[in-house]
């Protein structure tokens, strides 16, 4: 494979096997997993070969792989090593090291999407502060800063203190006084109202870098769990949504674009849980969306898949206003933008004439871009996600455990959900083979498409044996 045999820890690949066609070009991924196993399932299947860099030895994508080399994605010396041996470069998660792909990309390696691309999205206060400035409607958004002042009272008595402690060494943070962050949190509190929304800036995912402070004394212990205002916060107006929507938008290397239908997500505390594609929003609600999707990408370089996320705060109800014209009430604000096949597009492996997948590898080879529009009437994605496991301790009593291995408990009902979808007509099951199970992690999901939505709704239904789903 590309990679040398000393960084190459592959198992899996036994032999090699002759060049041809398109497979003369090797693909490099940052990143193994699950987004990178079905990208590796789409390559294989067009004679592409995909290597992979994760740092976890059992990761998804590894099996599946040309070849996985096993190392972080966030290590310089490790990114260039990888980088180097390929003809093009791409991610399937956004937290590497960007300074390196810049880096590499001035000696000339080719890196789909562009490391421009991958510096904006990777921060997320940086991606609104972009897309502001292209005029993408967002929810208002603001930073809290670290803010430091010396008061002359302050001076004068760490001056005494230098003294009587007998400092030499001039420490910067001892003559800075900061001022109680909360403040400025609070600032946005009385301008954005509540409840606010604070978030990571950096190396967010799964919602795992959100906190909801629902009135201005919730602020503190909201920074708390986001682990202190050290890590880079910022806070967002929150959006009133009445759905949230979503574009996979491809974008070839000749700046083509076409967008896929817009898809509804549902999401279960900050998790993806479910996709209904198409959305149930009228004609003038998907345009909007697409529109706003088209104008975020292009405001972005390089090619490939991006997922654009968005919130409808209105319901898109046409309404009869007073001089007896119709007006639309609803918004569309821009959430963010992954610059990778994304959860919002596992549906179009079953559902669309051209994968995610597929098209991610198309747009960054410079291929033709498949067509993404939907040869299913209705699709519903179902993200298995872990689940608690109870189990009992030493003591008799009941307890909780974080995570679980194969074989047990947790494991047992995802199979037993696998069990029951493997006998629905139209649902495919994807597993992704994570060796631990935690609680909501992505272990897998499972796509039900259909004549029509109501169908597909009760093929679902079926599944997981439950009542209808509320809504619609
Ligand atoms: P992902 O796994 O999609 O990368 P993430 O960790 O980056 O997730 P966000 O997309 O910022 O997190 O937020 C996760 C979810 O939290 C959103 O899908 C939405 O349901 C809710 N959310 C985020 N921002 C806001 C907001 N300003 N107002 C209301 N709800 C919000
Ligand atoms: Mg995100
Ligand atoms: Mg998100």
């Amino acid at each position: 494979c590309g990679a040398s045999p000393e960084s190459c820890n592959t198992s899996h690949r036994k032999h090699d096997l002759p060049i041809h066609g398109v497979s003369e070009t090797i693909v490099g991924v940052l990143g193994g997993g699950q987004l990178g196993r079905m990208l590796c399932q789409a390559a294989s299947q067009m004679a592409i070969k995909v290597i992979v860099l994760d740092p976890m030895e059992n990761c998804p994508a590894g099996a599946l792989s040309h070849c996985h080399v096993v190392g972080s994605y966030d290590d310089s010396v490790t990114v260039e090593e990888f980088a180097k041996r390929f003809s093009v470069l791409t991610v399937e998660i956004e937290h590497v090291n960007v300074a390196t792909l810049e880096k590499l990309e001035q000696q000339g390696l080719d890196i789909q999407p562009k490391a421009s691309t991958i510096r904006i999205i990777q921060d997320k206060y940086l991606q609104k502060v972009h897309f502001a400035r292209h005029g993408i409607p967002l929810p208002k958004f603001m930073k809290v800063n670290h803010q430091f002042t010396m008061s002359r009272e302050h001076y004068y008595f760490l001056f005494l203190k230098m003294i009587v402690e007998n400092i030499t060494v001039f420490d910067r943070k001892l003559w800075l006084r900061q001022i109680d962050d909360p403040e400025s949190a609070k600032k946005a509190g009385d301008l954005f109202g509540y409840p606010l929304m604070i978030k990571r800036k950096r190396l967010a995912y799964d919602g795992r870098g959100n906190a909801v402070a629902k009135t201005e004394e919730e602020i503190s212990s909201a920074v708390q769990t986001l682990g202190g205002y050290d890590h880079g916060l910022y806070v967002e107006q929150w959006a009133p949504f009445v759905k949230e929507l979503a574009v996979i938008v491809a974008r070839g290397r000749d700046k083509s674009i076409l967008c896929y239908p817009v898809v509804e997500t549902i999401h279960r505390e900050n998790i993806c849980h479910i996709v209904k594609a198409p959305a149930n929003v009228p004609l003038k609600i998907k345009k909007l969306a697409t529109d706003v999707a088209y104008k975020a990408v292009s405001s972005l370089e390089g090619a490939g898949v991006f997922a654009v996320e968005l919130f409808l705060t209105e319901d898109g109800q046409v309404v009869l206003c007073c001089f007896n014209c119709f007006y639309s009430c609803a918004q569309i604000l821009l959430n963010e933008v992954a610059p990778r096949p994304h959860n919002s597009g596992h549906h179009t492996i079953e559902s669309c004439f051209t994968s995610q997948y597929e098209q991610h590898l198309r747009a960054i080879l410079g291929l033709q871009l498949g067509d993404p529009s939907m040869k299913t009437q209705a699709a519903i994605m179902y993200n298995i996600l872990g689940e608690d496991e109870v189990a009992t301790n030493l003591t008799g009593l009941i307890c909780y455990r974080l995570s679980c291995l194969q074989g047990e408990p947790g494991f047992l009902l995802a199979h037993q959900l696998i069990g029951r979808a493997l006998g629905i007509s139209g649902a495919t099951v994807h597993w992704y083979d994570k060796p631990e199970m935690r609680k909501q992690r992505k272990m897998g999901h499972i796509t039900i498409v259909g004549p029509s939505m109501a169908i597909v709704k009760t093929r679902l239904k079926f599944m997981l044996n439950e009542e209808l789903l509320n809504g619609d």
